[in-house]
């Protein structure tokens, strides 16, 4: 089972709005190390495939012309519809629907006006299951993949929806459509916010905000913030390849937080979190993690090169109690949200615990530096309540990966502040460069490694700093010693 990361608390005294003193505010916010576990499910066999030949010697030549007729117009009818899209024609897109399928047109002229309002570099449909079934059922129900890559996006992902179909002679129908997302495979992409609600947004230097019509969030309200927050993280990144071209956030109320890309799962006291849609192919189908072709690349450069399509942000707005709030979970999310190919799946977690998954301290530690840099007193404040923690003091350098995410708000706030004092020690030791090698070294880091000074150690001095001296400075930041 994936597992979905979630939820952080945070405490930072000196936001506390004066009106309410007594009040935590929550910062940031988890990385959901997310994957999708659905392409050999999805991709079964499409129509451009030659039949399988057990089932051509098993049916009579008509039943194999009529496949082969049916899935022409099939792959006719999402030529036109993909051109609709891309025309913004609305009544195109709807054209090929049943006029009598009442909640067909609705939620395709819902998903059209919301996903218009995203750009997108590409943007198709394939059918996956044509050829077994249409070959026998005048009313078939199949899967067709949205394989679309956005402006913001690295890579093209995959969304599965069911069609019903209904073939009429010479032309065909669609009956019915409806997301096909999978439950049984815990897919954490799960309810994407343009299949739920229709959407109002707004848009400036390569960042989308999103809201729900009719919510209180005004996307354009948080661009400004958003512009800041994006400016800091991409000027940290600087020209490192493979950083996301854009962001996209969505901001949900309670409950749509909980549902959007999640199960309603896993993001009780979380604020915020990011969500890695997996690269697919232009077919479809969905492509496995690319490493780093040069095997003995520096330490600082990733040992792989794609993991995530891009990134999708999901913020609880329902939770923020100031707009200074909003920015540094922005930027939080944002530090996450722009290496997509940083963050490992986890789907793929199985074996022995700790030897095949990246450690969680490095990807929460280094996002919570990234907030301090905005933020003049954080990191100090932040320092502070670690020196101050000693109940929660974990028996290596730093929290293990098991239990990151504690339920005790205390206890979580404490795991990621601890985690970001070795960020703080690279940056007191070489500057901000050196710590964002270390995040890039660190995420090569298998868990067992990372939770090791010796490994760690490999990391520090491979980025080129001395580890006495990051060791000292983190041991006096968090007070270890
Ligand atoms: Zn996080």
């Amino acid at each position: 089972m994936p597992e979905i990361r979630p939820a952080t608390f945070e405490t930072v005294p000196e936001f506390v709005p004066a009106e309410r003193p007594k009040r935590r505010w929550l910062v940031p916010a988890a990385v959901a190390v997310v994957a999708v576990v659905v392409a050999g499910v999805v991709v079964v066999s499409r129509p451009g495939d030659a039949a399988p030949e057990a089932v051509t010697a098993a049916v009579s030549p008509s039943f194999v012309n009529d496949s082969d007729r049916r899935s022409r117009l099939i792959d006719e009818l999402l030529a036109r519809r993909v051109a609709a899209f891309k025309a913004g024609d609305l009544k195109a897109w709807l054209a090929d629907i049943d006029p009598a399928a009442a909640k067909a047109i609705a939620f395709e002229t819902k998903r059209f006006a919301n996903l218009r309002q995203f750009r997108f570099t590409s943007f198709d449909l394939s059918a996956s299951n044509v050829t077994a079934t249409a070959v026998f059922d005048e009313k078939p129900d199949v899967i067709i993949d949205q394989i679309s890559r956005l402006t913001a996006d690295v890579d093209r992902s995959v969304i599965p929806y069911n069609w019903k179909l209904e073939f009429t002679g010479d032309t065909v129908r669609i009956t019915d459509v409806a997301p096909s997302y999978h439950q049984a495979y815990e897919n954490p992409l799960l309810f994407p916010p343009f299949d739920d609600v229709p959407l109002k947004s707004a848009s400036a230097g390569g960042i989308t905000i999103a809201a729900a019509v009719g919510s209180k969030s005004n996307p354009q309200a948080f661009l400004p913030a958003a512009q800041r927050a994006a400016k800091l993280v991409r000027s940290l990144w600087g020209s490192r390849p493979y950083a996301t071209p854009g962001f996209v956030i969505f901001l949900g109320d309670h409950k749509q937080f909980l549902k959007w890309y999640d199960n309603n799962a896993g993001r009780q006291g979380a604020v915020g979190v990011t969500v890695f849609p997996r690269p697919a192919d232009e077919e479809g189908t969905e492509q496995f993690d690319r490493p780093n072709p040069t095997v003995m690349h520096k330490p600082n450069e990733p040992s792989w090169i794609r993991r995530g399509a891009g990134s999708r942000i999901v913020l609880d707005v329902s939770q923020f109690t100031s707009a200074r709030q909003a920015e540094s979970v922005m930027v939080h999310e944002m530090a996450h949200a722009i290496a997509p190919h940083l963050i490992q799946s986890k789907a793929g977690g199985y074996g022995p615990k700790a030897t095949n998954v990246q450690a969680t301290w490095p990807i929460e530690g280094f996002a919570r530096w990234v907030e301090f840099l905005g933020t003049p007193g954080y990191a100090q404040s932040a320092m502070r309540t670690v020196r101050a923690g000693r109940a929660y003091r974990p028996a290596g350098p730093f929290p293990p990966s098991e239990g990151f995410y504690a339920a005790d708000a205390k206890r979580q706030s404490y795991n990621y502040n601890l985690s970001s004092s070795m960020f703080l020690a690279a940056e007191q030791a070489g500057g901000r460069q050196k710590a964002v090698d270390l995040y890039v070294c660190l995420s090569n880091q298998m868990e067992y490694q990372a939770d090791t000074e010796m490994f760690i150690n490999t990391c520090i001095s491979g980025v080129g700093l001395n580890p006495s001296t990051v060791w000292t400075a983190q041991r006096r930041l968090a007070g270890s010693q």
